[in-house]
């Protein structure tokens, strides 16, 4: 597999998302780059997928198995940075790639250029769709193309992720709802005419207090998080007319989820009841937990193994190192994922090595990691797996300037042709042996228990910038 040859190109477009940072449903000059690069290389593109504006296939071949490589290109706010300076340095802009869905979304489009070589060099039928998906850090971007059919086509989804460790994931994630409950009160002259008032604000406030008695009688796994989007106005002798506080809850399924979003509700519609306010609940978004597919878990494993992890030169080494120190200094046995093997030879590598220099092997876990993404709507309509590959130095966590300004170093392009590489082997063994497409399918059926799909977002909403 000569995946070398596409370095330059795809090093050069991964570097122009970087300079780009956009936010998700507005990544239209990544979007674009994408899609060009991708015609350019004879896919056939079809975009603003599920009304996203910015979604896109680009697909290649004919016929099953398809497998889909799910991509990504959203920025995240407040992460500008210079690039591979090792101090906190920003470069005055709004955003930066601190997710690094730069690398992600490129990788994607390597993997897909692989495996269009592979299918016209050895004439094996199929198809592999490259998918721009919008939105992932806030926006919900595969929920709605889960929701919209997109995937009904789809026999195997594999997506990976910029990481520090490299390894197969594993487990579950949780399911999300996101919503506002604005309530509508009446102003008055809060000394002359308080009887006169209804308070919006206090409708607030006695929701998040009722919200904060209810979490002691909520499953330890469940998770409610709020936020006050109007307070009502700066003056305290005036009684607030408006109000409104965003609510973002969490459990490990999408039933329990529901449940978890109906008893909040019911506490803001007793408290627009005790203030004499109307209340209105307005919907945001919502994202359902993860089917993990221990059998495409098993493909990428082998695939990840075949592939190996990259070799660094000292040099890469000496920059890694600098980053190394922004971070904490020493690792412990809780800093180790609780779903991997040898975790004392994990600890001792990642002590010693500024990046990581192994694949970290997991068991395989239903466990339900507090968090979610929008990969787990795609995981409720086709069997899908995603591994993690290292592309910045060992201890930074996302969301970071640190994996900002190592967005364009050798190291993160090096993890991303590895995840390209990976991924294509996958797609390989998947083509020629149908018997594991089936294993997975079978899989993934008997997960769903009888259950069908229904993503948490209504069909009335539509993709919306957050
Ligand atoms: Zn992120
Ligand atoms: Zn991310």
């Amino acid at each position: 597999m000569d995946i070398n040859r596409y370095y330059d190109e795809l090093k050069q477009l991964a570097d122009k998302v970087w300079e780009n940072p956009e936010p998700g449903f507005r990544e239209f000059v990544s979007s674009r780059l994408h899609q060009d690069f991708l015609k350019e290389h004879g896919f056939s593109v079809v975009d603003d997928l599920a009304d996203t504006g910015t979604g896109y296939i680009a697909s290649y071949g004919h016929g099953h198995p398809v497998i889909a490589l799910l991509g990504e290109f959203d920025a995240l706010y407040g992460l500008g940075q210079k690039a591979d300076v090792a101090e906190y340095a920003p470069d005055g802009k709004e955003m930066g790639h601190g997710c690094g869905h730069h690398l992600l979304g490129v990788g994607n489009i390597g993997a897909g250029l692989i495996i269009k070589d592979y299918l016209e060099e050895t004439g094996t039928e199929g198809t592999v769709l490259v998918m721009g998906c919008p939105a992932e850090e806030s926006g919900s971007g595969k929920a709605y193309m889960a929701r919209d059919h997109v995937f009904d086509n789809v026999d195997i989804a594999l997506a990976w992720h910029p990481a520090t460790i490299n390894m197969v994931r594993t487990g579950s994630s949780q399911s999300c709802i996101q919503f506002y409950l604005r309530f509508q009160g009446v102003a008055s002259h809060a000394a002359g005419a308080p009887e006169q008032g209804r308070s919006a604000l206090d409708a607030v406030e006695l929701t998040d207090i009722g919200v904060n008695y209810l979490r002691e009688h909520m499953e330890s796994s469940d998770r409610v998080h709020y936020a006050i989007t109007n307070s009502g106005g700066l003056s305290p002798n005036v009684v607030q007319a408006e109000a409104e506080v965003k609510y973002l809850v969490r459990s490990t399924n999408n039933r329990k989820c529901k449940k978890l979003y109906e008893r909040v509700l019911n506490i803001a519609r007793g408290a627009a009841l005790m203030t004499e306010t109307e209340l209105e609940i307005i919907f945001d978004e919502g994202l359902s937990n993860t089917l993990p597919n221990f059998a495409l878990e098993d493909v990428l494993k082998d695939a990840f193994r075949e592939s190996g992890v990259p070799e660094y030169t000292e040099d890469e080494y000496e920059y890694a190192r600098a980053f190394r120190k922004t971070w904490k200094s020493d690792f412990t046995i809780d800093d180790i994922p609780s779903t991997m093997k040898d975790k004392k030879e994990i600890l001792e590598a990642m002590n010693s090595h500024p990046i990581c220099t192994f694949i970290g092997e997991n068991e395989h876990s239903e466990v339900c990691r507090m968090g979610s993404t929008d990969v787990g709507d795609v995981s409720w309509v086709v069997p899908t797996a995603t591994i993690s590959v290292a592309c910045y130095s060992l201890g930074a966590e996302g969301h970071s300037w640190q994996w900002v300004a190592q967005g364009k170093s050798s190291i993160a392009a090096k993890g991303m042709m590895k995840a390209a590489e990976v991924l294509a082997r996958a797609a390989f063994k998947l083509y020629e042996d149908q018997d594991l497409i089936e294993k997975a399918k079978a899989e993934f059926n008997g997960r769903l228990e009888g259950e069908k799909y229904e993503c948490l977002i209504p069909h009335g909403v539509k993709p919306h910038v957050i």
